[in-house]
C-alpha cells in the first residue's frame, strides 16, 4: 500500500524535490520567518518536501505586492489582453497535467484518475470559462430623476471596478482546484491575488504561481504565501490591505473570518462545511441510487465538501439500498492514489485519519452498529475503511457533524414531510441529492430543501457555469458562475451634470 515512487515523471520528481520558497511580486522568496512545514506523502506518512512557514512579516510583503500590481501594469491590461493571460494558464496547466497530478496525488493520496480530472481537466475548464468574463463586465446607463435640481440635465452610468487584492485561503481536499476558484474570477475581474494554500497540500499552488508568470501574467498578481493556518492563514485574513477574502474550509474557521470582517467591513466569500443529505424515495432507479449513494460519500474518500454523508433510504427498500451500498464499500481496493488499480487512497494526513476513527468510535459508542468498514487498514499510511453505520438518527454527532471522510451514516425514513424536515434538520444547507422518478416529487421537494445545491438522480455534479455555494452555515457568497466574477467587483455611480 505504499506509493511506488518510479511512477513519477522527472518534472514532478524535480519539482518536489526542490527548495520551496514563497511566491510574492514574481520572486521566490526562501526565508520564512516562522521556520518549515513537513509535506507528508499519506500513503506511506513519510516527508516528501518542506515549505517556508510564512508569518507576519511575509503575509505583509504579499499584500504589499499584490497592492503595487493593481495599480501596477495589471491595472494598464486591457480586458481581452487579462482573458488572452487566463487562456494561456489554461493551456500551461494542459502541459504540465501530468506532473501536477501526480504532485497531487503524492500529496493529497487522492486517485490519480481525480487529480487529473478535477484539479487539473477542471481547473482548465474554470479557467476558460473565466477568460470568457473578462471581456463581458459591463456597467448601465440610468436616466435619473433628481427632482430637486430641477432645472439640470444629467447623465448618470454605473462601472464595475476591480474589488482589489484578494485574499484566497484554501483547504486540502481538492487543492489546485480549489486555488484556481480562486484565482480565475479574481483576476477576469481585474483583481490580484494573495494565495494561501493548506499547509498539508501546498505544492501545486506554488506551481501554479510559477505558470501565471510564464503566462504572461504580471509579477504580483498572484502570490503565494505556505504557512499555518493561525499563522499566515489569520495574517493574511486580518491584514489591512485585503480588500476580499475569499475563503473555503470549515464552518468554525469561516466564522472566525466573518466576525473579523465584520469589525473591518471586509468583502467575504465563505465557502464552509457540509452535511448533505442523500435521499432515496421507493420509485427510484435501484442501481443507479444504490451506485450513486455509495459514489457521494466514497469519492474522494469522503474529503468532499458536499459528499452525501446522510443517506436517507423509504421503509420499503431501506434493506435492499443499504446492502448494495454495503457491498460496494467492502469491495472498494485500497491503495495509494498512484496506482491505476485503486479505488481509495489514503485520508489526507494522520490527523484526519485520527479524526474519522474518532467519529466511528464516537457513533458506535452512541449505539450504532458498523455495517462496513469502521476500521483503519492494516498498514502505514492514513487508509481507513469505507465505513457504513446504522442505527442511527438525529440527535447522535456522526448524524449532525461533519466527519469529512469516508463514514456514511444510514436512516430509513416514511413519508416525504418527515424525510424533508430530517434533510433541513442540521445547520448545514451546501447540497442535498434526490432519487425518484416522479417529475411532480422532484420540484416540490428540491422548492423545499434548504440547500444551495441540489441534485436530482445524481450527486455533487459541479460546473464552472454553475454558482457554487451553501446555505445557511454553509456560507455566505458563491464560487464559479458569472456570480463569482461580479462578486469581484465593486460598483460606482457617476452622475455628470450636462
Ligand atoms: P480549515 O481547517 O477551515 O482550513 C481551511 C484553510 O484555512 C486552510 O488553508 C487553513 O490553514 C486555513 N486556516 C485555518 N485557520 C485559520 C485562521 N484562523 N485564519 C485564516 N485561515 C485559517 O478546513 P480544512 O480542515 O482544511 O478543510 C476541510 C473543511 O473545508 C471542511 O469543513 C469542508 O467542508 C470545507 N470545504 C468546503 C468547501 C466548499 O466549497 N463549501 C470545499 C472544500 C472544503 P491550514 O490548514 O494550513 O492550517
Ligand atoms: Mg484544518
Amino acid at each position: 500500500m505504499e506509493t511506488d515512487y518510479s511512477m513519477l515523471v522527472p518534472q514532478a520528481r524535480a519539482f518536489i524535490e526542490r527548495e520551496h520558497g514563497l511566491r510574492i511580486a514574481g520572486e521566490t522568496i526562501s526565508v520564512g520567518s516562522r521556520g518549515t512545514i513537513d509535506v507528508l506523502d499519506p500513503s506511506t506518512n513519510r516527508v516528501v518536501a518542506r515549505v517556508l512557514d510564512a508569518g507576519e512579516e511575509q503575509v505583509d510583503a504579499a499584500v504589499s505586492s499584490a497592492r503595487d500590481a493593481l495599480s501596477g501594469p495589471w491595472r494598464a491590461m486591457r480586458p481581452y489582453q487579462r482573458a488572452d493571460a487566463l487562456l494561456r494558464l489554461a493551456q500551461l496547466l494542459e502541459r504540465d497535467a501530468l506532473a501536477l497530478s501526480q504532485i497531487e496525488t503524492i500529496n493529497s493520496g487522492r486517485l490519480i484518475a481525480n487529480t487529473r480530472l478535477f484539479d487539473v481537466e477542471f481547473s482548465v475548464q474554470v479557467l476558460r470559462y473565466m477568460a470568457g468574463w473578462a471581456t463581458k463586465i459591463e456597467g448601465r446607463t440610468a436616466d435619473i430623476n433628481a427632482p430637486y435640481i430641477p432645472d439640470g440635465e444629467f447623465f448618470s452610468f454605473t462601472t464595475r471596478e476591480p474589488v482589489g487584492v484578494v485574499a484566497g485561503i484554501v483547504p486540502w481536499n481538492v487543492p489546485l482546484c480549489q486555488a484556481v476558484w480562486k484565482l480565475a474570477p479574481a483576476l477576469a475581474a481585474g483583481c490580484t491575488l494573495v494565495l494561501k494554500p493548506a499547509q498539508q497540500t501546498p505544492l501545486t499552488a506554488l506551481w501554479l504561481a510559477d505558470l501565471a508568470i510564464e503566462a504572461g501574467i504580471p509579477p504580483g498578481v498572484v502570490n503565494v504565501v505556505t504557512g499555518s493556518g493561525p499563522g499566515a492563514g489569520a495574517a493574511l485574513a486580518r491584514h489591512p490591505g485585503v480588500d476580499k477574502i475569499s475563503f473555503t474550509g470549515s464552518t468554525a474557521v469561516g466564522r472566525e473570518i466573518a466576525r473579523h470582517a465584520a469589525g473591518s467591513f471586509r468583502k467575504v466569500n465563505l465557502e464552509l462545511g457540509g452535511k448533505s443529505p442523500v435521499i432515496v424515495f421507493g420509485d427510484a432507479k435501484l442501481d443507479e441510487a444504490i451506485h450513486g449513494a455509495a459514489w457521494a460519500i466514497f469519492g474522494n474518500h469522503g474529503q468532499n465538501c458536499c459528499a452525501g454523508s446522510r443517506l436517507y433510504v423509504h421503509d420499503a427498500i431501506y434493506e435492499q439500498v443499504i446492502d448494495g451500498v454495503c457491498e460496494i464499500a467492502k469491495q472498494i481496493r485500497l491503495g495509494p492514489g498512484l496506482d491505476p488499480k485503486t479505488q481509495m487512497g489514503p485520508l489526507v494526513s494522520p490527523a484526519q485519519q485520527a479524526r474519522v476513527l474518532s467519529y466511528i468510535k464516537d457513533g458506535r459508542d452512541a449505539g450504532a452498529t458498523v455495517r462496513a468498514g469502521g476500521m483503519a487498514a492494516d498498514a502505514a499510511g492514513c487508509y481507513v475503511h469505507p465505513t457504513v453505520l446504522t442505527d442511527v438518527d438525529e440527535s447522535m454527532k456522526v448524524v449532525r457533524e461533519e466527519i469529512f471522510g469516508p463514514v456514511l451514516v444510514a436512516m430509513p425514513f416514511g413519508s416525504e414531510e418527515d424525510v424533508l424536515a430530517r434533510a433541513n434538520a442540521l445547520e448545514y444547507g451546501l447540497g442535498a441529492s434526490v432519487w425518484t422518478r416522479d417529475i411532480s416529487r422532484v420540484h416540490r421537494f428540491s422548492r423545499g430543501l434548504d440547500a444551495g445545491n441540489v441534485w436530482v438522480n445524481v450527486h455533487n455534479v459541479l460546473d464552472p457555469t454553475l454558482p457554487f455555494g451553501g446555505y445557511k452555515d454553509s456560507g455566505v457568497g458563491h464560487d464559479l458562475g458569472e456570480e463569482s466574477v461580479l462578486a469581484h467587483t465593486r460598483i460606482k455611480s457617476t452622475v455628470i451634470r450636462l
